[in-house]
């Protein structure tokens, strides 16, 4: 019986799951690369080009203060969703940009022999921002180990994270392991020697819901296109105090209070941030996302993956030569298993499972350090959503079970 059925039905909003891909019916599985767009956050980017759009916080005329009243309850929508104020809320464009501006905000900051803390399975956007930062101020970087189930090791937080310690910073869900890092006990000892605490929620905006009040998060990072939004779109949190002592990275119109000939003074945040014409559509369409993860409800989607990811489990299993990196129970993972399949090169599964028409993604994940870590070149990674069933993933173990016949 497919349980995941149940509980999510979904999939009749998302037009390009009934296309096909070398003939076969598309079996979309790449979903921590980006999730696919559902017709109601098409419709409202749509919406707003064909009714609304003219530029934000500049004209006086009504369709001028339609797209700015627009724009800004995006904002509020975000902010609702993590629990946060609108004015904490920064559109930037990723993921990736949000952490850099982080790190770049931090270099008058940080002295040396200061200390950031990472883990060893960060995506290379949590990583290569701070070994800049690490090169232009003198800090260093310290690494928190993974214990043997592939968990972040808290006996090795204590030791890693200490007086020198400035930022704490990790992945919420790795976009390898996908499992969950130990958010509230890192943040508890990160805020135990006054450091700050960066977030990286790429991959966790989409499976279960963040309050950044509870957790007492400090800055926290993600990616509209990764929770079925729009690309070209992201978010940077930061707690009030935070950002009004952060500089403005970005200089430009939109983002100042008064400019002579030569000088400048800027806006209060949210908007002494965003310098120039933001991506309006962008954020229009990650608010029509939120609003469809909320239709849906946390209880069924979380239900629905958990149930899927079992599923995934269970049919891999069946497989003797494959192994699934990180934890073996289902439940610790968060839409993403990494594995591989004998001795078999990823690339050269991926390239025939994309001939039965399933795509899912091989090689590094951006996470060279984590492949180091795990002694692997690459891996195979399914990653899920709402949409998936399955049905999918029974026919990926079936077709995983005739490529390894083959390269036999
Ligand atoms: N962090 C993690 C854990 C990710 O998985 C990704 C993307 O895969 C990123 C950061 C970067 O996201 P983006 O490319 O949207 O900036």
């Amino acid at each position: 019986m497919d349980n995941s059925k149940k509980t999510v039905n979904v999939r009749q909003d998302f037009a390009i799951l009934a296309t096909q891909m070398n003939q076969q019916p598309l079996i979309y599985l790449d979903n921590a690369a980006t999730t696919q767009k559902p017709q109601q956050v098409i419709e409202a980017i749509m919406a707003y080009y064909n009714t609304a759009n003219a530029n934000v916080h500049r004209g006086t005329y009504t369709l001028a203060n339609n797209a700015t009243n627009q724009y800004e309850q995006a904002r509020t929508t975000v902010a609702k969703f993590i629990q946060a104020t609108a004015e904490e809320i920064i559109f930037t464009r990723s993921t990736t940009e949000s952490l850099n501006w982080i790190a770049k905000s931090y270099e008058s900051k940080l002295q040396t022999g200061d200390e950031i803390v990472l883990t060893v399975a960060e995506h290379h956007s949590n990583i290569v921002p701070w070994q800049q930062l690490a090169q232009k101020t003198g800090a260093v970087l310290r690494f928190i180990k993974l214990d043997q189930t592939g968990k972040v090791s808290l006996t090795d937080a204590q030791q890693k994270i200490t007086n020198k310690t400035k930022i704490v910073t990790f992945a919420y869900v790795s976009n390898v392991l996908g499992m969950r890092a130990p958010i509230l006990e890192l943040i508890k000892l990160a805020h135990a020697k006054n450091a700050i605490t960066v977030i990286d929620g790429a991959q966790a905006m989409a499976h279960f819901p963040i309050d950044v009040m509870q957790l007492d998060i400090d800055f926290l990072a993600f990616s509209g296109h990764k929770m079925y939004g729009p690309t070209g779109i992201g978010v940077l949190y930061g707690k009030k105090a935070l950002l009004e002592d952060m500089e403005p990275l970005q200089f430009g119109g939109e983002m100042i209070d008064e400019v002579t000939q030569d000088t400048a003074t800027w806006q209060k945040i949210p908007w002494k941030f965003e310098a120039g014409t933001p991506n309006i559509a962008g954020a229009i369409g990650l608010a029509a996302a939120i609003d469809y993860l909320k239709k849906i409800g946390w209880q069924k989607i979380i239900s629905h993956e958990q149930a899927l990811m079992q599923a995934t489990f269970k049919n891999l299993k069946t497989i003797p030569n494959l192994i699934i990196y990180g934890s073996q129970v289902p439940e610790d993972h968060y839409g993403v298993i990494s594995f591989n399949l004998a001795d078999l090169h990823p690339h050269d599964i991926a390239t025939g499972l994309d001939l039965a028409g399933i795509a899912i993604r091989a090689g590094q994940h951006c996470a060279q350090p984590l492949m180091d870590y795990l002694h692997v070149l690459a891996t195979l990674r399914i990653s899920t959503s709402i949409y998936n069933q399955s049905s999918e993933v029974r026919k990926v173990a079936k077709i995983l079970k005739e490529l390894e016949a083959f390269f036999k």
